[in-house]
């Protein structure tokens, strides 16, 4: 195995977590995993494992040692009867994405995003939009674990049922990924609709439009009063033609760019928000409305200017009422909210950390982009959100306490006993960890 590098700095999505280790890791085998856990447990360090750093919460940074897994990003076997298809941990969901495919199969669900790694995606209970389709951790069968005493475990869902429901979200604490089997779907088509309505319209047809289609996605642009509505439906229609020049110009680079550009100035200018949000709400009108495409290519959206998110799932029920509450908020306290209010749906699981653990789930984001905006934006929102019985995404800015996450989860003792029992002397908990299940 190579050694440690000593120079490495690892700087998430957004540059808002920056750290430089002692040691950096990044083996090319499952065996150079397992050895590399063994070698930090016998000198009492601690080892964070890191994928994409597309995180916000303070899950990885550690002074003592850093793993990443880039280098095992193969496809290891297809089971094509079950539909199952095992890849190495590191593997970018937006690769997978590809290799299913060529194999007739598609994941169930993503998120707006493919640059995550699989194992990152599935430690934080990454998800998608879609009342009957859980978040990715649950379409997870097996998977291999290096645990603290350096052995690759093999776990199941049908063999351990109660370790892998520990282990699909477990935020990197219980030891390091290296292989996960994954249950796909036949590869299927999405056809894509956007409509603008008013906001009380939006908000009173939640229920409905949840139940009538297989993916619902709204963006309220606060200090406007329409709520852009996305659904997304299986259909065997072909694919839309390519995207013209002009489409491109308009979707990409007057929704995305300009936008970009213009909500990176509103920091400087706090006054833009406001018009820069009406604008933006306006511009949507200029984005193709209807469109036939690969699942993964519809659900996923260019990428954002470099923000900073905070998000909790509600129980679905209180979907209608905590989006009318947000907006109250927000517009009593004039919070600088200048990336829209994400609101989605996620079907319940038996997965002990998933923020949809037993619950239907409305997972309600609040993005802004400049840290002074986000820190009295994302208190009040977290207020709010405690105040529904939310649950923290576990990638996402939060500062729920222990206790408050406990009250939170039936099964949080359980996964604490678990982590305790995997790893006693605490080889995968950083500091922030520590203070979340020590
Ligand atoms: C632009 C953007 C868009 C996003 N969109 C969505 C979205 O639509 N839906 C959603 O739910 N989330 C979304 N997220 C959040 C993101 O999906 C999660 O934070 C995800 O965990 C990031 O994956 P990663 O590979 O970057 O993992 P990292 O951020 O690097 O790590 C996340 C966690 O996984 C652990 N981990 C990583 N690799 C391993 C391993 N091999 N073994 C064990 N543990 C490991 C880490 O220790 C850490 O606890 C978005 C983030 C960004 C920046």
């Amino acid at each position: 195995m190579p050694p440690a590098r000593t120079d490495y700095v690892f700087r998430n999505w957004n540059g808002s977590i920056a750290v430089k280790p002692d040691h950096f890791y990044q083996p090319d085998s499952e065996a150079e995993v397992a050895e590399t856990v063994r070698e930090v447990a016998s000198r009492g360090g601690i080892l964070r494992p890191f994928g994409a750093g597309h995180s916000w919460a303070e899950l990885v940074p550690t002074d003592d040692s850093l793993i990443n897994l880039d280098a095992l990003h193969h496809l290891v076997s297809v089971d094509a009867a079950r539909k199952q298809v095992t890849v190495q941990a590191g593997i970018r969901i937006e690769k997978l994405n590809d290799l299913v495919a060529e194999h007739g199969l598609a994941l169930a669900n993503v998120g707006s995003i493919s640059q995550q790694s699989i194992a990152g995606a599935i430690a934080t209970a990454t998800h998608g939009t879609g009342l009957a389709i859980g978040n990715l951790s649950t379409q997870v069968v097996a998977m291999t674990l290096a645990t603290a005493d350096g052995r690759l475990r093999r776990i199941s869902a049908a063999r351990d049922p109660e370790l892998i429901a520990a282990a699909r979200v477990s935020l990197g604490a219980l030891g390091i990924v290296t292989e996960v089997t994954l249950q796909c779907v036949d590869a299927f088509r999405l056809h894509a609709r956007l409509w603008p309505l008013p906001f009380e319209e939006a908000v009173a047809q939640i229920d409905a439009l949840i139940h009538a289609h297989d993916h619902v996605r709204l963006y309220w642009f606060a200090n406007t009063d329409v709520i852009q509505v996305m659904t997304y439906n299986r259909t065997d229609e072909p694919r839309s033609p390519g995207m013209p020049i002009g489409d491109y110009f308009r979707d990409v680079v007057v929704e995305y760019d300009f936008l970009k550009f213009l909500v990176e100035n509103s920091y400087a200018f706090p006054g833009l928000v406001g018009p820069i949000n009406r604008f933006a709400n306006w511009a949507f009108r200029w984005t193709k409305v209807e469109r036939v495409d690969r699942s993964d290519r519809i659900l996923n959206i260019p990428a954002p200017p470099e923000h900073d998110e905070c998000e909790y799932a509600i129980p679905v029920e209180r979907a209608a009422h905590a989006v009318r509450l947000l907006r109250r908020l927000i517009e009593r306290t004039g919070y600088r909210a200048n990336l829209p209010v994400e609101v989605r749906f996620v079907a319940a699981d038996e997965n002990m950390l998933s923020p949809c653990y037993r619950r239907a789930s409305c997972y309600l984001g609040a993005y802004t982009f400049g840290e002074q905006f986000a820190q009295p934006y994302f208190a009040g929102f977290e207020g709010l959100m405690a105040s529904l019985g939310g649950r923290p995404h576990w990638g996402k800015t939060f500062h729920a306490t222990r206790d408050q996450l406990r009250a939170l989860y039936p099964l949080y003792d359980r996964f604490v006993a678990i982590r305790r029992q995997l790893d006693p002397a605490g080889v995968f908990a950083s500091p922030f960890l520590r203070d979340l299940f020590a």
